[in-house]
């Protein structure tokens, strides 16, 4: 019998009442290994409400209570990881020590957010005028919503989640219909933890279930992490409907070589980051920029390097790197692969003939396989190099010095990533003042900054003015409050219509 993977509502399974499902694949075989429910309006309505019930009381449970909670369940969610991680394989693809790699990552926000009480102190001034003083205090928003994509179902929603519960709100998750397992596993988790039922919900869902999040009058803040026109329509449907909302987007993410940087560490680096999950990260390296005359050898050592890589499902242990999440994603990532020859460049990697685990070719094998690709000389500003492609495709841009390089990156619309490989720590330093990224690594290929630093791109990566986690997490989802305070004697007496000074 195979699944059907439901709503969490109140602290407990909901069914639903939408008739509406949607398939879940195993992406290794093709196979359909179950369903999800899609909430309509009125399940989104139901969750909202139990959140609403709920937050009157968490918000007003006392901080150290609140991270008492948070240090339960980091400690549960440190003892589950096998388990989420599975979940994960079995429905996005990705391989395991992959998958327990995100649920780490999460893991670190949750750790992040067990140190709320101090991350909550506001500041206080005495005498700021005659006998009176002065301090700011931070409170939760009330019901916020996080809305997360296929490629990161436990870390992404652990980037929102743990701050916002922390800070006194209560929640309603939306993860992505693709892989929605992980997300009943942590609400049991939340569960055991001691959260209050309703503080912590989930909707399975779709387009409706966004929407109604959008534009519910009891949700004040929305976190979205997915692609670049989505993020863009959340953003504008949100803030019309009157909430706070952060939306990250799309990305395409450049690693400028420059010529005295060492090219195996930056063979080894480009081939981790650009197949590393199959190249499904927004993070992920997708464009090699070359500067004159390391191009060749750069490819060279690349070629090596994939050519050694082994592809196959999650689960095997062999497996480096995993199929695509659905058939028609595997198609379109596919799809580049002719149209970049056609562009002019030349496909140096064919991924379609890659031989899998099971000695089967890529193309021929049931599942959505598609093997590392290498695309070398792609032409600047050709669609290949300009697109988000969202899988194992890493093209090679040749450059003649360190200046095309950083115009190529900064020319384009994206501004999540990105990364400079050097021994000169001069033009490392140079880079990282004139990119026009959010996110720089300097020979660190994946620059996702740790749970207490705040992550965002720039330009079409990031709608909204708040990064996720870190500071501007906290800051995300409370409001600031200012109090001036006096305590009444005698020698307060008197009328002054003055505007109040500091005397
Ligand atoms: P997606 O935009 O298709 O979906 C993201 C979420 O939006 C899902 O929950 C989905 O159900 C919902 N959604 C989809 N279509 C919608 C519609 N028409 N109206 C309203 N809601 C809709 O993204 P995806 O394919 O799940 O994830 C991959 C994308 O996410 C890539 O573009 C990747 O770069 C991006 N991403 C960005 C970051 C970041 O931090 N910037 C992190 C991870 C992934």
């Amino acid at each position: 019998m195979t699944k059907t993977v439901k709503h969490w509502i109140n602290g407990a399974l909901a069914d639903g009442d939408s008739a509406r499902a949607a398939e879940l694949f195993d992406p290794a075989t093709g196979e359909v290994s179950g369903h999800v429910a899609l909430a309509s309006a009125a399940d989104v309505d139901a969750a909202v409400a139990a959140a609403s019930a709920a937050f009157p009381a968490w918000r007003d449970t006392s901080i150290s209570r609140r991270a008492q909670v948070l240090f339960r369940f980091r400690e549960l969610l440190a003892g589950h990881l096998d388990e989420i991680a599975a979940a994960i394989s079995a429905e996005h693809g990705k391989v395991h020590s992959d998958a327990l790699g995100e649920v780490a990552r999460g893991l670190e926000v949750v750790e992040f957010a067990c140190g709320i009480p101090h991350l909550l102190k506001g500041g206080f001034s005495e005498g700021v005028s005659t006998r009176v003083d002065s301090y700011s205090i931070r409170q939760p928003l009330g019901v916020v919503a996080g809305i997360t994509p296929f490629n990161f179902p436990a870390m992404v929603p652990m980037w929102m989640f743990p701050v916002a519960i922390a800070c006194g709100n209560t929640f309603v998750l939306k993860p992505s219909e693709r892989d929605p397992s992980a997300s009943l596993l942590i609400a049991r988790l939340w569960q055991q933890a001691g959260l209050p039922d309703g503080v912590f919900n989930v909707v399975q869902g779709d387009k409706v279930s966004v929407d109604r999040l959008l534009e519910h009058p009891d949700v004040r803040a929305v976190s979205f992490v997915g692609s670049t026109p989505i993020a863009s329509y959340v953003y504008a449907t949100g803030t019309a409907h009157g909430k706070r909302v952060q939306a990250l987007g799309g990305a395409k993410n450049h690693m400028l070589v420059l010529p005295d940087a060492d090219l195996d560490l930056v063979a080894d680096s480009a081939v981790s980051a650009g197949f590393g999950s199959a190249g499904e990260r927004c993070m992920a390296i997708s464009v090699v920029l070359a500067v004159d005359p390391i191009g060749d050898e750069l490819v060279a050592k690349i070629v090596e390097r994939v050519a050694k890589l082994t592809v196959g499902p999650g689960d095997d242990p062999r497996s480096e790197m995993g199929p695509l999440v659905t058939a028609a994603h595997r198609d379109k990532v596919a799809s580049y692969l002719d149209l970049g020859v056609e562009e002019g460049a030349k496909l140096v990697v064919d991924g379609r003939r890659s031989t899998l685990v099971s000695g089967e070719q890529a193309d021929q094998a049931a599942g959505f396989w598609l093997g590392p690709t290498v695309l070398d000389h792609v032409p600047v500003g050709s669609r290949v190099h300009t697109e988000e492609i969202f899988g194992p495709v890493l093209s090679i841009v040749r450059v003649r010095s360190y200046e095309e390089g950083l115009e190529v990156i900064n020319g384009g619309a994206y501004g999540n990533g990105t990364a400079v490989f050097t021994n000169d720590g001069g033009a490392a330093r140079r880079f990282q003042n004139e990119v026009e990224v959010g996110m720089v690594g300097i020979n660190v290929p994946i620059p996702v900054p740790m749970a207490f630093y705040s992550f965002g791109g720039w330009k079409s990566s990031l709608f909204g003015d708040t990064h996720v986690h870190g500071t501007e997490g906290v800051h995300f989802y409370t409001r600031g409050k200012v109090v001036t305070s006096r305590w009444l004697d005698p020698s307060h007496g008197g009328v002054n219509l003055g505007f109040p000074t500091n005397g």
